[in-house]
């Protein structure tokens, strides 16, 4: 199986694709986490795009598609995938569509975490909060968040038709509870198996 999550920079994907990993053996695949983690490594590719990831943008199409690739090319995800802050950009998403499942099928569902602006808002200030007493994430700013939520509505909320004209967009309300949150995303989950 695989699935997209989509949704704004304080959503909750992060947390739900860890649920889908842990109920469904699928692998969370989180483009952010492998850039982190180039950039912590001082690799090539890490001093290139260290500068970007600081300011809240998103890295060049390709370079995300090269780690992507690469990423997916490993064993432990033939069981199945789930995308946390992949695909970002219309041009990712077509990528994704010819390069990554070649002969494997397509995916399978996108899942559109829904969330008000103001709750949002108030979710990056208590990030950024908790972020001054707690272990930070060096984009937890809140300057970084506002760039982050403009290249969210310049160049990934398009994809969100891209996904609905192909039919394989779902909506679910990311303001609920956490819990209930899940439950509307097992329930796709199950539909999905069942088709
Ligand atoms: P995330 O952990 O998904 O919030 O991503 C953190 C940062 O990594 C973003 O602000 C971007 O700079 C970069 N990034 C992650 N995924 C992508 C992507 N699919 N396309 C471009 N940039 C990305």
């Amino acid at each position: 199986m695989k699935i997209i999550l989509l949704g704004p920079p304080g959503s909750g994907k992060g947390t739900q694709a860890k649920r889908l990993e842990a109920r469904h053996g699928l692998v969370q695949i989180s483009t952010g986490e492998i850039l982190r983690e180039a950039v912590a490594a001082e690799s090539s590719l890490g001093k290139t795009i260290k500068n970007t990831m600081a300011v809240g943008e998103l890295i060049s199409d390709d370079l995300v598609l090269e780690v992507l690739k690469e990423r997916l090319a490993a064993p432990d995800c033939k069981h199945g995938v789930v995308f946390d802050g992949f695909p970002r950009t219309i041009a990712q998403a077509e990528a994704l569509d010819e390069i990554v499942f070649e002969g494997e099928g397509a995916v399978d569902a996108v899942i559109n975490l829904e969330i008000d602006d103001s709750i949002l808002i108030s979710r990056i200030q208590q990030r950024v909060n908790d972020a001054v007493y707690g272990e930070a994430r060096s984009d937890d700013t809140v300057e970084v968040l506002k760039n982050r939520l403009l290249a969210y509505y310049e160049w990934t909320a398009p994809i969100i038709p891209f996904y609905e004209e192909r039919g394989l967009l779902w909506r679910v309300d990311g303001m609920s509870q956490v819990h209930q949150v899940t439950d509307a995303i097992e329930s796709i989950v199950a539909q999905i198996e069942r088709n």
